[in-house]
């Protein structure tokens, strides 16, 4: 399929490069760094092989999250949003840009997003989950009452808002103890990503604020597959869900997330996503560097689902959702 938009792209800048060694073996390394700091050339080429008309670009993981001291967060924050902004200004027919955040502190990350989107014409944001603030050993949590002033201004920029996986700190990763090997995307990203949209779902934040699109990638990390088991649990017991939110998770499930297939390059998990959310929520993306184009591309180009639903995937779902100027 021609004329594709991906929106789980990332980049990286000097000072994050190094959160993602690791994802790949040392001998891997050089290749990775390259595809990570290049934007116009191999990426570029790669796009128009595989017909990719545009790529949404973010920053590499976990960053911004991952610093502690809130000062250099959001210093680090905003030097990566410029350097992005300079990028998408050299050929923005190609490119866009979703910004990185300092959700150390809620205030900063709201004037950010603010600068952002009004003055660098960003489509909106890409956070690595949970932030660590003020302390190494720390996890935050964005359904904590102290960032409902920052989703006001999400919904009220209507900036669609990717929550993107990070690994548990290792102080809170003790299921994953001698099995490192479910760490990052084969395992640990989805649980952590999906139980924190299931903590944004259950917190009444949908309720008090229906505007908001929260985007997740892999497929959903797991959610479509177990929807209705999280609403039914034993639904022989007549009790009500023990959750501050007003209606069924399903139900913010639908209406406040879009889904990305990056990095889950598999028909019957895209069915299993069209059933639950249906194909107006999902979108195409690829994961690059981190997955291939070439993957994502030849899997999707024939992957046995509608021509309708794969033009909406492929192309007009993003368009319609980020206002892209095509
Ligand atoms: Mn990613």
């Amino acid at each position: 399929m021609q004329g594709k938009i991906a929106l789980e792209e990332h980049f990286a800048i000097e000072e994050t490069l190094m959160d993602s060694a690791g994802f790949v073996p040392d001998s891997y390394w050089a290749e990775l760094k390259h595809r990570l700091l290049d934007i116009h050339d191999t990426r570029l080429k790669l796009m128009d092989k595989h017909g990719l008309e545009m790529m949404l670009l973010s920053l590499n993981a976990p960053a911004v999250q991952a610093i502690p001291d809130i000062a250099k967060a959001n210093e680090i924050a905003m030097r990566a949003n410029d350097f992005l902004a300079e990028q998408v200004a050299r050929n923005p027919g190609r490119f866009q840009a979703l910004a990185a955040l300092p959700m150390q502190d809620p205030d900063l990350a709201s004037r950010e997003l603010h600068r952002c989107v009004n003055e660098l014409g960003f489509k909106g944001s890409l956070v690595n989950g949970f932030s660590q603030v003020t302390q190494a050993e720390s996890a935050v949590y964005y359904d904590l009452p102290q960032y409902w002033s920052f989703w006001a201004e999400v919904e009220k920029l209507d900036a669609p808002f990717y929550l993107h996986p990070r690994n548990p700190l290792p102080s809170m990763s003790q299921i994953y103890e001698g099995h490192a090997w479910l760490m990052g995307p084969t395992w640990a990203f989805g649980q952590e990503t999906a139980v924190h949209a299931l903590r944004l779902m259950g917190s009444g934040l949908f309720d008090k604020h229906p505007g908001i699109n929260i985007i997740l990638g892999h497929m959903g990390e797991g959610l479509p597959y177990s929807m209705w088991r999280i609403d039914n649990r034993n639904g022989w017991v007549k009790a009500p869900p023990k959750y501050p939110a007003k209606r069924k998770i399903a139900d913010y499930f639908r209406e406040n997330f879009y889904l990305t297939t990056s990095g889950n390059f598999r028909t019957q998990t895209l069915i299993d996503a069209v059933l639950e959310i249906g194909a107006d929520r999902i979108l195409f993306s690829t994961d690059w560097p981190f997955e291939n184009i070439d993957h994502a591309s030849d899997w999707f180009d024939v992957a046995s689902i509608s021509e309708n639903d794969r033009v909406k995937i492929g192309r007009t779902n993003a368009a319609k959702l980020f206002k892209l100027d095509l």
